[in-house]
């Protein structure tokens, strides 16, 4: 189901194609050159493609009966197409496709990795469609399904409300403004309570596009306003764009908040929010609990397989720490060089002792492949257990143990309890 199948009769495009996939975006693909090859193909292996890119005119079938072959299995599809009358681009359309690329010349698809990029990014992305009329919902529904877009539908805005508490990482959501109960302008002001513009976008779709309505819907924290009866080209245009710059925002945070190397959080993300998770700590009288990990004798790593080998080691220790501190509340951070540090919770010290303990057999016996080698690596840990003024407090007396437990052997654990 990871596969790409290209279907053109011209060579050229087809070598041009594979070449944009695999240095691209990286994914496998089959070629056909004609209707009769790819029939043969999609009658027994249909199911192993999760896209196809094909031309519109074959010479054995001349007038797109590929791309409706292509859908009847079920298959979302890009179309190529030599020509771009009014026409050909009206018949396209009214089928069920991705997107088209008019090829004039091989230039042309150079835009074509972009489009599948998208369609391929969009299988992780949820996107809620909210219209009290069937037809609307289902015609809307189905659009974004075409496009890859994980959909979910409310017929309500209370239903609405609902499912986005349930699916917190919707990043779209478009919305119909009347409608019975909570209406499109009652939930817009709902959710963005909760939900700021730059986690999730919002588009109103409304047949009442009047003066006023719109800059209301604006100003309430709509992110755009489609009006009714739309196309479906421009439907999808302006979704792509919405979830662009809702990836554009996510982007830019994660240059802010995120160490590019290990891609965990850093040192300045772990301070601003552990600060939050700390004062709601105190007020609901919370022990909280900081971890901190020093690989032990990393120069020697670095000395032994080169600072790439290092790297790899520091990759892996991120991971490892993301798998073994998986509470939604945990804060999993590189502060810098080889020390990590994890802001999380526990019920009582006995337990914390023994997962601390696990967590330290978990390190040393997860080796990391590199090259031909196995590197083996432990770390020392420092923990502070207990509720403290601020959280530097906190911090610093599980460095001061991290130190202990350097100075005593290291490969081991020293802990406090405050
Ligand atoms: P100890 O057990 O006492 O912690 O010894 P150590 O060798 O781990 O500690 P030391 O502080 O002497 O050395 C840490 C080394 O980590 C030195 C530095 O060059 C290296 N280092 C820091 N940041 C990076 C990085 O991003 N990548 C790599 N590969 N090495 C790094
Ligand atoms: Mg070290
Ligand atoms: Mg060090």
């Amino acid at each position: 189901m990871n596969k790409i199948l290209i279907v053109d009769d011209d060579k050229t495009t087809c070598r041009i194609i594979l070449r944009v996939l695999s240095k691209k975006v990286g994914i496998d693909a089959d070629v056909c050159y004609s209707f009769s090859d790819a029939n043969t193909i999609l009658q027994t292996n249909a199911s192993q493609y999760c896209l196809a890119i094909s031309d519109y005119n074959l010479p054995d079938a001349p007038n797109g009966e590929v791309v409706d072959l292509i859908i009847s299995k079920k298959i979302p599809v890009i179309v190529l197409t030599a020509s771009y009358d009014t026409d050909i681009r009206d018949k396209m359309l009214s089928k069920e496709i991705v997107d088209y690329i008019v090829k004039r010349s091989t230039k042309d698809l150079d835009y074509l990795h972009s489009i599948v990029q998208r369609a391929f990014k969009n299988r992780d992305i949820k996107v809620l469609v909210v219209d009290d009329s069937s037809v609307q919902r289902d015609t809307m529904a189905r659009m974004l399904t075409q496009q890859l877009y994980k959909v979910l539908t409310a017929k309500s805005g209370k239903e609405a409300i609902s499912i986005i508490n349930n699916n917190p990482d919707i990043k779209l959501m478009i919305t119909d403004y009347y409608m019975p109960d909570v209406d499109g302008f009652e939930l817009v002001n709902t959710i963005r309570h909760t939900f700021k513009k730059d986690s999730m976008a919002i588009i109103v779709a409304s047949g009442y596009g009047g003066t006023d309505s719109i800059p209301k819907f604006l100003k309430a924290g709509a992110n755009d306003y489609i009006q009714k009866p739309f196309s479906r080209e421009e439907f999808i245009c302006r979704v792509n764009m919405n979830i662009e710059t809702i990836e554009m925002i996510q982007t830019l945070k994660d240059f802010a908040n995120k160490d590019p190397l290990t891609g965990i959080y850093n040192r300045r993300y772990f301070f601003e929010t552990g600060k939050v998770v700390h004062a709601t700590a105190k007020r609901n009288n919370v022990k909280l609990v900081a971890f901190m990990f020093d690989i032990d004798k990393f120069k020697q790593i670095n000395d032994t397989y080169g600072h790439e080998g290092g790297d790899t080691v520091l990759k892996h220790f991120a991971n490892l720490l993301l798998s073994l501190f998986k509470r939604q509340t945990d804060i999993v951070a590189r502060l810098g060089g080889e020390e990590f540090c994890v802001l999380t919770s526990s019920d009582n010290a006995e337990n914390l002792s023994r997962f601390a303990e696990h967590v330290r057999h978990t390190i040393e016996n997860s080796p990391v492949s590199y090259g031909n080698n196995e590197i083996r690596y432990t770390s020392s840990i420092g923990i502070a257990y207990g509720q403290t003024e601020k959280l530097e407090e906190l911090i610093k007396i599980s460095d001061e143990k991290l130190y202990e437990a350097k100075n005593t052997g290291r490969n081991k654990v020293c802990m406090t309890l405050i």
